[in-house]
């Protein structure tokens, strides 16, 4: 199944999103963003306190935010960008991933993004939310029976 095409399936869900294949177009303005990734081969994830938890090829969607210098643009380009320095949980699905692109929406917030995909499964309960009270992560993942 070819999944690009079935985009507007999240595109639904999430509003007036911007789809960006590159940071290239996106802007570097404040906002929230949808990183779209894809596993090729299962991926181990070890959380710290938590237990181990595996993650299975196939299409991942991150909510994320960026209101600091260079704003969504700046971020979206380190999310893209291979060989970089572990810092956040999601750098260790997109070191491995491949980051097909993101939706953007400016002003917007993740938490909000990722309230919309709620009927999305939550593979890694507080993988990318230690700073969120409100979500119980903020990677889901997007069966391509969805
Ligand atoms: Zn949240």
């Amino acid at each position: 199944m070819d999944q690009i095409a079935e985009y507007g399936v999240i595109e639904a869900l999430i509003g007036n999103a911007v789809f960006h294949l590159s940071a290239a177009t996106v802007p570097a303005a404040a906002g929230a963003y949808v990183l779209l990734i894809r596993l090729d081969h299962g991926l181990d994830i070890d959380l710290p306190r938590r237990a181990g938890a595996r993650l299975a090829p196939g299409h991942y969607l991150y909510c994320g935010s960026a209101r600091g210098p260079g704003g969504l643009k700046a971020r979206l380009a380190r999310h893209m960008r291979k060989h970089k320095t572990i810092r956040w949980h999601i750098d260790r699905v997109t070191e491995p991933g491949a980051v097909l692109g993101a939706w953007v929406v400016e002003g917007g917030n993740e938490c909000e993004l990722t309230a919309a995909l709620a009927r999305l499964p939550m593979p890694i309960p507080g993988f990318g939310s230690s700073d969120c009270r409100v979500c119980a992560s903020h990677l889901l993942a997007w069966p391509t029976d969805f």
